[in-house]
């Protein structure tokens, strides 16, 4: 049984996300989406919600996925479940050095897991959670970055934002 762990904030899910797990679900077994709980960055849906948010966009891939709550150290949870792998989405070089930052220092914390990386689809390379957020709260369309109910849950988080005339 080949396992990987998918970990980050999620905060929400994108297409971006969503074209790493296709591809990882591909190479391994099982990927568990862990998505972490009490990150330092500032939330603006809440676990449950982006929990819940990943759930619904990834019901193709039932049976070889789960998406799980991470607290701890990640290496701890890697090695708990017995998962060989880190998988981790690489949109651009300037991903490149906190990445490859975090590889080494999990390796040095545990040296049975592998991180691997995925590149998405080239129109997803300049996407992310933070940018998506941004056009939302601004009024903008995000239809091409996020699934329909993410859309839907941004438009609820921002119901003052005015769309363009
Ligand atoms: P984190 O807070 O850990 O950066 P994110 O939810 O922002 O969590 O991202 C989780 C992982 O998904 C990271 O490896 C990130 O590089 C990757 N990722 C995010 N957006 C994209 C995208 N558009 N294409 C490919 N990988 C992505």
């Amino acid at each position: 049984m080949r396992r990987a762990i998918y970990p980050g904030s999620f905060d929400p899910v994108t297409n971006g996300h969503l074209d790493v797990i296709e591809r990882a679900v591909k190479l391994f077994d099982e990927v568990i989406v862990a998505v972490a709980a009490n990150s330092q960055k500032q939330a603006l849906f809440t676990f449950e919600e982006r929990q819940e948010l990943l759930r619904q966009t990834t019901t193709v891939h039932a049976g070889h996925l789960r998406i799980v709550r991470l607290d701890g150290l990640l290496v701890d949870y890697a090695r708990r479940e017995g998962a060989t792998a880190i998988v981790r989405g690489l949109r651009a070089v300037s991903d490149f050095e906190f990445e490859f930052q975090m590889a080494l220092m999990n390796r040095k914390l545990e040296g049975s897991v592998e991180t691997i990386f995925l590149m998405p689809k080239e129109d997803y390379t300049y996407l992310s959670s933070r940018i998506t957020k941004e056009i939302a709260r601004l009024g903008g369309d995000v239809s091409s970055f996020v699934p329909n109910c993410v859309s839907a849950a941004l438009r609820a988080k921002y119901p003052l934002a005015a769309p363009a005339p």
